[in-house]
């Protein structure tokens, strides 16, 4: 059992590492029904990137993914996270909820992988709705078999990771396979839940014409994506792979050019997507 902790505030930036030494590899983990506890990187409250209007956006620790370009390596692990009451979160958020309902905005949990700790992040969820909050989660998708409806009907929006559209490449990319990913997208457009899709462009990696060329025609038919979002790859996270003490993979990897980015927006375009 790890030691509760306090919730901090700050960055997605900045470092948090060896929180909770006893808490359970996130590969095995399953939280208990009620989600009463969970594992938290940290939160912030003035986002105008990962959602409508103003979102406060809290950072879960636990992911099963690898990603050689991750930003925030330090939430892979829950026992890199502070192991927090949910009512402690919840207790945190209301004080923010009436600027971020005036603002149009909400909550998106974020992380690592907010499925990962499911129960946690549904009462987390189910709370903001009773706050009035518009509410979102970040996924890569890749547990979304663990989403079950009671878990969706908490959700008002889902930003979608599709990390590559090639098998092969997205092997490469997250050490994970890419099927359960589209099995979740479709899931979401048949049930109408309306999507956000994140596609990050890392030069040399994903950035293959017939990657994003597969991406985007399993996209354009669906009617609940209602942007896709390049996001260029930078190198704000290297400094935590370095004091992890972990191979950095993409530490040579340069920013995508404009021109770059300007080609992945058009072929998006050119399937029918709406991108930016
Ligand atoms: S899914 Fe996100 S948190 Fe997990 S390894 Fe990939 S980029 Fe990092």
């Amino acid at each position: 059992m790890s030691q509760v902790g306090t919730l901090e505030s700050g960055s997605r930036h900045d470092l948090h590492v060896g929180m909770s030494p006893d808490a359970p590899d996130e590969a095995d983990f399953r939280d208990e029904e009620e989600g009463a506890f969970g594992y938290v990187h940290s939160y912030e409250t003035s986002s105008r990137y990962d959602g409508p209007g103003l979102r406060a956006v809290l950072f879960l620790s636990g992911c099963l993914l690898r990603c050689s370009y991750c930003h925030n390596p330090d939430t892979w692990h829950l026992k890199d996270g502070t192991y927090v009451p949910a009512e402690q979160v919840i207790t945190r958020l209301g004080h923010f909820a009436p600027a971020l309902r005036s603002l149009d905005g909400g909550l998106t949990i974020s992380g690592g992988e907010p499925m990962v700790q499911l129960a946690f992040t549904r009462r987390i969820l189910a709370a903001a709705q009773r706050m009035g909050l518009h509410t979102a989660i970040e996924t890569s998708g890749f547990l979304g078999d663990r989403a079950d409806d009671r878990f969706l009907s908490r959700l008002d929006l889902v930003l979608l990771d599709i990390k590559s559209g090639d098998p092969e490449t997205y092997r490469k990319a997250t050490g994970r396979e890419l099927a359960p990913t589209l099995r979740f997208a479709e899931r979401l457009a048949a049930m109408g839940k309306p999507v956000w899709v994140r596609f990050t462009l890392v030069p040399g990696l994903t950035d293959d014409p017939a990657n994003v060329e597969k991406i985007a025609r399993f996209v354009a038919p669906m009617r609940n994506v209602e942007w896709v979002e390049v996001q260029p790859f930078h190198q704000l996270g290297a400094f935590k792979w370095k004091a992890m003490g972990l191979e950095y993979k993409e530490a040579n990897t340069a920013a995508p050019s404009p021109d770059l980015i300007k080609r992945v927006l058009e072929q998006f375009r050119a399937a029918g997507c709406r991108a930016h």
